[in-house]
């Protein structure tokens, strides 16, 4: 399928792709770990969260059994630097309580399930919106979905492919309709370093970035990084550095 809808987004990862080279994506060292990763991520940066993740592991509770066991109050101290600690620290029990319950404690099992019918389950969860139950589906689970998120929004915006606040859904149908025909362009990159320019988002590859996956789960998980990588150092909120923007050429004509 190719089509005007679809092209620029298909130009858009090879283009960023190209630039960029991997993205290594999710920076864990577990899949658990990443679960823990993105429900900590909410509502704060990163540097947050990995000053939370540091002190669960020096705590040993970095585990899904440990987390089960740890008195809420301990949990909440231990997460304490990722803000809403006591919303966190409460979540995340009440992922761990629906992990044994459903699918007794096991990841494997509960990742094996079908894409869109874990998804309606993980969004029935206190604390898990759509960004969330697609950042584990995609990251932790290596399922094929698109990772909807405030960067990719203003970008899509910014191009005039989207208008402000467009419905999440139709962001995902999107990408997910552009990606899945992909002819997988710079997959012959895909394990090659980045070959210029600054490196978007990239973090240092983890056992999760390098966990064996699809070409296509592939694609949706650099995807996702290289426009984090433009909105982190172009695509600002408060200020659009075009000039230097790789996506620069892509941009419409103004009116
Ligand atoms: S910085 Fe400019 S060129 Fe880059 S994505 Fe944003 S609007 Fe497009």
């Amino acid at each position: 399928m190719s089509d005007a809808k679809h092209d620029p987004i298909r130009a858009y990862y090879d283009t960023l792709f190209s630039a960029w080279g991997r993205q290594h994506w999710w920076p864990a060292q577990s899949r658990f770990e990443m679960i823990v990763g993105a429900y900590l991520t909410q509502n704060t940066a990163w540097t947050n969260v990995e000053k939370a993740l540091r002190n669960l592991r020096q705590a040993e509770v970095l585990t899904i059994g440990r987390i089960r066991q740890t008195p809420q109050a301990r949990l909440e101290q231990l997460i304490r630097p990722s803000g809403y600690f006591r919303q966190k620290a409460q979540r995340l029990k009440t992922f761990v309580k629906f992990l044994d319950k459903r699918y007794g404690g096991s990841l494997t099992r509960m990742f094996a399930r079908p894409t869109e019918e874990l998804r309606e389950e993980l969004l029935a969860l206190n604390g898990v919106g759509p960004e969330t139950a697609d950042s584990i589906l995609l990251y932790a689970g290596n399922h094929p979905v698109f990772v909807v998120d405030a960067y990719t929004r203003r970008i899509l915006e910014r191009h005039k492919i989207m208008e402000r606040g467009a419905d999440y859904e139709k962001i995902r149908q999107l990408f997910g309709e552009a990606l899945v025909e992909m002819p997988l362009p710079g997959q012959s990159l895909a394990l090659s370093p980045a070959i210029a320019g600054p490196l978007g988002s990239c973090h240092r590859p983890s056992r999760v970035s390098r966990a064996e996956r699809t070409d296509l789960v592939q694609i949706f998980n650099e995807m996702h990084g290289l426009l984090v990588g433009v909105g982190k150092n172009y695509c600002l909120k408060s200020q659009a550095r075009c000039e230097q923007c790789p996506l620069q050429k892509f941009l419409p004509a103004a009116e």
